[in-house]
C-alpha cells in the first residue's frame, strides 16, 4: 500500500481554492521534492498529510488511514508522520535531550535508559552530541534545525514531512541541514516530503520532483527526467 496517497483532493481556505483536483500517490521510501513558486499551495499540501490543514473534498490515505474521515485520529496518524518546519518549533525552555526525549517519553511511553540512548545516538547522528544540555537559544539557526530533525527522528516515523527546512538559515549553515537530510534519504527506508526551493538537493537526492502551480499538480517526474529532460 502507498505511503501516501490523494485521490481528487480539494482543499479551500474560505472561497479560495488552494489545493485543485490532488491525485499523488508517493510510495514507502520515496524521497518526493515539492517544488513551484510562493502561494502555489506546497506548504497547504504538506500540511494535509499530517493533519494540520483539513482538506474539503476527495480522499487522503496516509499510512492506511483516511484523513478526510472524521473517525480517523489525527494523533495516531502523526506518530507514524513527523514535521520539520522552517522555524525550527523547539521548546526553548528545554535542553536539546529534553527537546528529543520529550514526545518519545510522553507519547510511546519509551523506557527513559532507552530514550536517552536513542537520543544520544540521533545527536551523534547529526553531528551535535557536545550540545547535549544546551538550550536552543544558544545554538546557531543550522544547528537548531538538526537538532529538529533529531527530534522528528526519535519517534521512528514512517514518513518525515519538510516544509522549506533550510528558507530560514544563513546562507553557510545551510548545507550541514541538507547533507543531514540526505543521510536519511539513503540510509533509511523512511518515505521523505520535502518543499524546498535547493535545487542540488532535488536534483542529487530525491527520486522524484512535484512541480505546483496556482493549487495544482503540473508534473510529478523522476528527478532524473525532471532535470535532464527527455
Ligand atoms: P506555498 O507553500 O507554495 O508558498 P501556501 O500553501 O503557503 O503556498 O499557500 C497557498 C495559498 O493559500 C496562498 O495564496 C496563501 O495565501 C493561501 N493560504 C495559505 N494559508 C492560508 C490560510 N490559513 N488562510 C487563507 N489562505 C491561506
Ligand atoms: P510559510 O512561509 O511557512 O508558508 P506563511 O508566511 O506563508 O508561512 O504563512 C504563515 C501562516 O499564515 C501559516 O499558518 C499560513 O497558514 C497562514 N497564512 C498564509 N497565508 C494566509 C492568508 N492569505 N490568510 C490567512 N492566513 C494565511
Amino acid at each position: 500500500m502507498a505511503m501516501i496517497e490523494f485521490q481528487d483532493v480539494q482543499k479551500y481556505y474560505g472561497d479560495f481554492h488552494a489545493l485543485k483536483d490532488i491525485n499523488l500517490k508517493i510510495e514507502a521510501g520515496e524521497t518526493v521534492v515539492l517544488i513551484g513558486p510562493s502561494g502555489s499551495g506546497k506548504s497547504t499540501l504538506i500540511r494535509t498529510v499530517n493533519g494540520l490543514e483539513p482538506i474539503q473534498e476527495g480522499k487522503l490515505i496516509v499510512n492506511g488511514q483516511d484523513l478526510a474521515n472524521k473517525k480517523t485520529d489525527v494523533n495516531r496518524i502523526r506518530k507514524n508522520v513527523g514535521m520539520v518546519f522552517q522555524h525550527f518549533n523547539l521548546y526553548a525552555n528545554k535542553t536539546v535531550l529534553e527537546n528529543i526525549m520529550l514526545a518519545p517519553r510522553i507519547v510511546l511511553k519509551r523506557p527513559e535508559k532507552e530514550n536517552k540512548e536513542l537520543a544520544m545516538q540521533l545527536l551523534d547522528q547529526v553531528g551535535l552530541q557536545s550540545q547535549a544540555n544546551k538550550l536552543p537559544a544558544q545554538l546557531s539557526g543550522g544547528q537548531q534545525q538538526r537538532i529538529a530533525i533529531a527530534r522528528s527522528l526519535a519517534m521512528r516515523p514512517k514518513c518525515l514531512l519538510f516544509d522549506e527546512p533550510t528558507s530560514a538559515l544563513d546562507p553557510e549553515m545551510i548545507d550541514d541541514v541538507l547533507n543531514v537530510m540526505k543521510d536519511i534519504a539513503q540510509d533509511s527506508d523512511m518515505t521523505m516530503l520535502v518543499v524546498t526551493h535547493e535545487m542540488g538537493f532535488a536534483r542529487e537526492v530525491a527520486n522524484r520532483v512535484i512541480f505546483m502551480d496556482d493549487g495544482q499538480i503540473l508534473e510529478d517526474d523522476t528527478s532524473d527526467k525532471f532535470f535532464d529532460g527527455e
